[in-house]
């Protein structure tokens, strides 16, 4: 693990290699597509980097709705209202917001269309759309199973039906989570949910399973999650890995079943994280390539693909780094920084970027980890050494203190990047 004087040392080289702007000349027009963590962060810094760009916003939604903390409202800690954020604190920086969809892009016009067929010219262009599920990727999961089995990896509706369905399921009711291979968002977030909903069965339907069938034969913080849960949700949670026959290879919404390739299991509750891929938008705009997500270069992501179209966030082939906010929030400023050294006809400077991913295990339990990142042989590396996690063995308050943490660092990301 890394000790925090490196971790540290790192920190400070990242403010120092953040581009200089003070003299930046930078004008012209940057289109944001996508109003979450990646985009409504890039909208709002270019237009405070340099307030002479005009910068416009493409979001559909009234109202963002969070992923992080959103396995809380599956417990019943928090409100799904608790998680919603609308756009005044963006538009109040001086971004242009448009209220719709984008539908296509022209990456040799260097125009967006608008859901009303109208167009947007760009100088530069930053897509940010997160995800979208890879339909018909898992054999019986569509978009009317999701109403069955719903997936929750997209906050909102989905969250509030997993919720109505654990609180109508009878207590000694077997919960199944599909969790599945790499990559896809946040790569701790099914076991933080498992964590969660665990928590909440303990206490309102003891006599409940939560069995998670996983892709993977190996997990973000597996021994932070697997200590924590034999410590405080003994015989609750059986997690079954890819060699032991985890992998779910079908499902059958008529009747809750989850199928992998040695069994079939009868929920009472099914949630379903499928295959993802980049949102839609970036596949139109030629930016994705055949694993479905979107290469970048590492100091501007700048598509390999198309020039002049920027890619952050969820969407984005970052090298090492996860697909997480934190990790979407600090490549957009980034992105932006740089945008605005191209613009004003400079180089941008290599950057060397941070995250971390806090989990909760119960309210009062919390676990990271921390990694940095770097421009390397052309992709964003893994610093060795550099990142770390929370120790395995602790003293006193610290999975509380964790806890803490983590719940500042939300208010801290929501209030920067919507307030
Ligand atoms: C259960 C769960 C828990 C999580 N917990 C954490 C956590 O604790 N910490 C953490 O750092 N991360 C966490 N994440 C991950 C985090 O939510 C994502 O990594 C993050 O939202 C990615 O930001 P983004 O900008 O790429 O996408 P998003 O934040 O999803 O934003 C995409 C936006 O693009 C818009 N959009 C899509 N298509 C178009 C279009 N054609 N035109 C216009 N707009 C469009 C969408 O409406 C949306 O507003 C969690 C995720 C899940 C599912």
């Amino acid at each position: 693990m890394a000790t925090r004087r490196t971790f540290l040392k790192l920190t400070a080289a990242a403010s120092l290699a953040a581009p200089s702007i003070a003299s930046a000349q930078a004008s012209g027009r940057v289109v944001v597509v996508g109003g979450g963590f990646g985009g409504a962060t890039a909208a709002r810094t270019l237009k405070v980097l340099e307030p002479k760009l005009t910068v416009t916003l493409v979001e559909p939604n009234p109202v963002f709705t969070a992923c992080p903390f959103s396995n809380n409202v599956l417990a019943a800690l928090r409100e799904i209202s608790q998680q919603q954020f609308g756009y005044d604190g963006v538009q109040k920086t001086g971004v242009v917001l448009a209220q719709t969809a984008a539908t296509a892009v022209d990456a040799s016009g260097k125009t967006v269309t608008l859901t009303d067929g109208s167009k947007l010219p760009y100088d530069r262009l930053v897509l940010s759309p997160g995800i979208d599920i890879n339909w018909g990727a898992l054999p019986g999961y569509d978009e009317a199973a999701a109403e069955k089995m719903p997936h929750a990896w997209k906050a909102g509706a989905q969250t509030v039906l997993l919720r109505q369905q654990l609180q109508a399921m009878d207590d000694g009711g077997l919960v199944v989570i599909s969790s599945p291979a790499n990559p896809f968002r946040c790569p701790p977030g099914p076991y933080e949910r498992a964590s969660l909903i665990a928590y909440w069965l303990k206490i309102w339907k003891p006599k409940s399973k939560l069995l998670i069938l996983d892709s993977k034969d190996a997990f973000s913080k597996q021994r932070l999650f697997q200590n924590a849960w034999a410590q405080l949700y003994p015989g609750l949670i059986e997690w079954v890995s890819l060699s032991q026959g985890g992998k779910v290879t079908a499902v059958d919404p008529a009747t809750l079943t989850v199928v992998t390739d040695f069994a079939r299991h009868k929920a009472a509750v099914a949630n379903i994280i499928p295959p993802q891929k980049a949102g839609t938008i970036a596949q139109k705009a030629g930016v994705a390539d055949r694993t479905g997500w979107c290469p970048v270069e590492p100091v501007a992501f700048e598509s390999t693909l198309q020039p002049g179209i920027h890619v952050v966030g969820d969407s984005a082939i970052m090298g090492g780094m996860p697909k997480s906010a934190f990790a979407a929030n600090a490549q957009a400023k980034v992105c932006a920084g740089a945008i605005v050294e191209l613009l004003a006809g400079r180089k941008p400077v290599d950057p060397i970027l941070i995250n971390t991913c806090y989990s909760l295990v119960a309210p009062d339990y919390g676990i990271s980890v921390a990694g940095v990142y770097r421009p390397d042989k052309g992709v964003l590396a893994d610093i060795p050494g550099a990142g770390g996690t929370s120790p395995l063995e602790v003293v006193g308050g610290f999975r509380g203190q964790e806890a803490l943490f983590a719940s500042s660092w939300f208010k801290t990301i929501t209030t920067e990047v919507f307030g």
